[in-house]
């Protein structure tokens, strides 16, 4: 049984928000959420279900006619005016990120204004729907292309970026014109209702952005529900895979966008200060819980023992503690069950015969010991046949990899099952070049080793890395979330009119 009750975002008891208003649920159909630095519960989220998606579907069904209607400068204006609400919250959104994932909060800061880059793209709608006019495509007869909405769309989104991924699916999905259900990570649901009532004090109508919480159960209704037209997912290739295979034998359109093993090549010519700051950030940013993150290295000829040194000089200054501490590199585990997996992740690549240079198992936070706080991890000698090789960890946990030459690196990178980002480390512009050729890998950074594209171009991988024809956001979000319609017209002339006939029409 659901009642409703106002609620502000940061209560312990996390509300859906269906209709414009929050839906709180009973104390025993919620869960916990933990505060990964501390490990205690600071707050409770409602394992909603098929009832809850049922009823945000009808919310988001019954508010789509007025939405789809209103006036494109008008709906342009909402998101002007949200943007301006989530740019004036960004410090308390990057707060409730720190807090329920652990990341350090300048890094939560700066996802936040990575995903309101979306919300500015968002803004120019009027000019992404414009369509295509061609006169005369045959006599007195004229032909239009517009790009129309597709009705109720939803969103399922993982834990590691609770703001910015969600940013980059449903501003570009309300702008098209459709209305949405979101299901947020139930590990990381604190900023998912601030962005709800932000919409709602930027002017956006009741129905049109609904948040639903749970897990299995909420997912299973959002692909099986008859009334929602298109998914994006973001999360684990498992779990991506069945909502592309349910959701797509149902008739829907759905884009998901899953995990990930990133590769950086780096060539003996690199600039190796350069390079070592970028494998580090890169590789134990948010321990390493960013479907970008660079996790392997594939060193060419000698770069591996020239690297090591200073990789190893960088980890020794690293600061591992509360992701809202100043100075902190490093925050927590986002949860202790996947603590304990990357722990086990480090005992595989050990009994593989990977070097474990660095060992991050030990390093219990003096003052938070009940936090799920790791050091980081770094493995030489790894090789293309363990399984830490071809697995995501999603922690901080950075291999490296020796080949003798380019081509070799190149080969690895290609044959890899997974195909989200990758970066090159040269001074060379005709081997970058050569690079970006190539690599048969989406995203690519030439000496940038998080090359996350911006926010109004489109992100997406490939392989077991996306499933789907479209990537998010940009161009191609625009494309996924609208339906093209083609129109070809005549009007009626006074005295001119031609015989009856049953011809095959031409263009003549
Ligand atoms: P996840 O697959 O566990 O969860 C993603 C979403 O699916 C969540 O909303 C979750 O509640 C739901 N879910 C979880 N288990 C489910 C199940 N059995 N049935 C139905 N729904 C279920 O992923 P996560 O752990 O939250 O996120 C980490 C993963 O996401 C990593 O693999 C990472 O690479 C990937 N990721 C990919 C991208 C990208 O753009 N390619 C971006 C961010 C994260």
């Amino acid at each position: 049984m659901t009642t409703e009750i106002a609620q502000p975002a940061t209560l312990p008891i996390l509300s859906h928000w269906i209709d414009g208003r929050p839906v709180e649920v009973l104390p025993e159909q919620t869960g916990p959420v933990h505060n990964p630095a501390t490990g205690a519960v600071i707050a409770r989220v409602p394992r909603g279900g098929r009832a809850e998606v049922d009823r945000a579907v009808a919310a988001a069904k019954a508010a789509f006619p007025a939405w789809r209607d209103t006036p494109l400068i008008a709906r342009s204006q909402v998101f002007f005016a949200f943007r301006e609400l989530l740019f004036q919250h960004r410090e308390e959104l990057a707060a409730l990120i720190t807090r329920d994932h652990g990341k350090t909060f300048p890094d939560a800061l700066a996802e936040v204004m990575r995903g309101l880059e979306t919300v500015e793209f968002a803004c120019g709608l009027p000019v992404h729907l414009a369509g295509m006019t061609t006169p005369n495509v045959s006599t007195k007869v004229d032909a239009y292309t517009f790009r129309g909405p597709l009705g109720v769309t939803a969103a399922i989104t993982p834990f590691n970026f609770p703001v910015m991924v969600p940013m980059w699916i449903y501003p570009i999905a309300l702008a098209a014109g459709n209305t949405l259900v979101w299901k947020p990570s139930s590990h990381t649901p604190g900023a998912a209702q601030l962005q709800a009532e932000l919409w709602k004090e930027a002017g956006g109508p009741d129905g049109v952005f609904n948040v639903v919480y749970g897990g299995r159960e909420a997912v299973s209704a959002i692909v099986e529900h008859p009334d929602v037209r298109a998914i994006q997912f973001v999360g684990s290739t498992a779990v991506g895979r069945y909502v592309h295979e349910e959701g797509t034998k149902r008739g829907k359109r759905v884009g998901s966008y899953t995990s990930a093993k990133n590769a950086m090549l780096v060539l003996p010519d690199a600039d190796l200060e350069m390079t070592a700051d970028a494998a580090v950030a890169a590789g134990y940013g948010s321990a390493g819980e960013r479907c970008m993150a660079q996790t392997l290295l594939i060193g060419v000829g000698d770069t591996v023992d020239r690297l090591r040194p200073l990789i190893e000089e960088r980890i020794a200054k690293l600061r591992v503690g509360p992701g809202m501490e100043p100075g902190v590199d490093m925050g927590p585990i986002y949860s202790a069950e996947h603590r304990e997996s990357i722990i086990r992740w480090i005992g595989v690549g050990e009994a593989e015969g990977a070097e474990v240079v660095v060992d991050g198992r030990a390093f219990r936070h003096p003052e938070n010991p009940d936090g799920f706080f790791l050091g980081v991890t770094l493995f030489d000698h790894v090789t293309p046949d363990m399984k830490v090789y071809q697995e995501e960890i999603f922690g901080p946990v950075f291999g490296m990899v020796r080949t003798a030459t380019y081509d070799e690196a190149l080969r690895l990178i290609n044959d890899h099952k997974y195909a989200n980002g990758t970066a090159i480390f040269t001074t060379d512009g005709g081997a970058a070049r050569r690079f970006r050729l190539e690599v048969d890998v989406p995203m690519i950074g030439v000496n940038v080793p998080i090359p996350v594209p911006a926010g109004y171009l489109s992100f997406g991988g490939a392989k077991e890395s996306a499933m789907g024809d479209l990537a998010m956001r940009g161009e191609d979000g625009v494309r996924f979330f609208t339906q093209q319609k083609m129109v070809t017209e005549r009007w009626p002339e006074p005295g001119r009119r031609a015989a009856l006939s049953l011809v095959f029409p031409g263009n003549a």
